[in-house]
């Protein structure tokens, strides 16, 4: 039995580490605050301390942490105290620049460093459908493959360390985008008196259906924005998104203004909301609401 680390057991690390004890793995997890460690070891893992203790037997280490910065801390101390041989499995949201650089260090010390972020939100977490954009070589790849079934339906290798993080980014200014056109349709639709309810039934039926429309519109209608995927992610996200493209000369005029929206919301204080509070922005700028809830 393979053990499996398991650093970051949050909204998306904890469902994750889940199915993987489901899956028959040996997992160990450890996060910052207990209580999340105590929830994997109540569900069939064991808990670790620290990161060291987590690591130092285990034949896989995967994070699910937050940004750029807490991936370079916890990699540090997965770098000096993992065996060597050991697959390192990063599946945050980081820059894709940091994702090279962290695979090169590890390589550096014998470690096979992939990144591997995912997308398809918590329900796709518990439900062990992930798509998983991979980026690090064919044969590390390969070897993590029992790991990426037991948490992800769609799982593709697209290209060398740091192209998984790339194409997360792409992920995340579609995201964007669509979540920010549907909270304006929504708001159009009410601000006409229209059945909304009966109105995102026929919308999701045609070409301007999506996965955002059926996952987020019937909390978006009733005002849940209980996270989800927090508006102070999708920020950090959008500053990836923003950044990659000017370093490849391109321009994302929409997904630029989307990033404003989004910084909006988070400077006036909806940052621990669920990225579709950006209803709640429209709605504000249409002067049809006073706050988001
Ligand atoms: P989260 O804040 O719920 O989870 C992060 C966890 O990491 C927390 O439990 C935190 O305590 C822990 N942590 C932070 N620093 C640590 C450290 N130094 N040592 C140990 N534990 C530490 O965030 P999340 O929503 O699970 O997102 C995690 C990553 O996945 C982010 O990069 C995010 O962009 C990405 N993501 C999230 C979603 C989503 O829908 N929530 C979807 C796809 C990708």
């Amino acid at each position: 039995m393979t053990t499996v680390a398991f650093i970051g057991l949050g909204i998306m690390g904890g469902p994750m580490a889940a199915n993987l004890v489901d899956a028959g793995f040996d997992v160990i997890g450890h996060n910052r605050s207990r209580e999340k460690t105590e929830r994997l070891a109540a569900r069939g893992g064991r808990a670790a301390t620290s990161v060291e203790e987590a690591v130092r037997d285990a034949g896989v280490v995967a994070t699910m942490l937050p940004d750029s910065p807490d991936v370079r801390a916890v990699l540090a101390e997965v770098f000096a105290h993992a065996r060597p041989g050991t697959l390192v499995i990063d599946f945050s949201t980081i820059r894709p620049d940091v994702a090279a650089e962290l695979a090169a260090e590890g390589a550096g010390r014998g470690l096979r460093v992939l990144d591997a972020p995912v997308s398809g939100g918590e329900q796709g977490a518990i439900d062990a459908a992930l798509s998983i954009m991979v980026g690090g070589t064919e044969e590390d790849f390969a070897a993590a493959a029992p790991v990426f079934d037991a948490v992800g339906r769609t799982v593709v290798r697209v290209g060398p360390a740091g192209a998984g993080q790339t194409v997360k980014a792409a992920n995340q200014l579609v995201v964007a985008g669509t979540i920010e056109l549907l909270a304006e349709a929504i708001v159009f639709i009410e601000a006409h008196g229209v059945d909304t309810e009966a109105a995102l039934k026929v919308l999701g039926g045609g070409l301007a259906g999506s996965a955002v429309l059926e996952r987020k519109g019937p909390a978006m209608l009733a005002r849940d924005f209980t996270p989800g995927f927090r508006v102070e992610l999708h920020d950090k996200d959008m500053g990836i998104v923003t950044a990659a493209a000017r370093e490849a000369g391109v321009v994302i005029p929409l997904g630029a203004a989307v990033a404003q929206l989004i910084a909006s919301l988070r400077a006036q204080g909806d940052g621990g909301l669920d990225h579709s509070a950006l209803l709640g922005l429209v709605a504000r700028l249409s002067g049809q609401e006073k706050s988001a809830l």
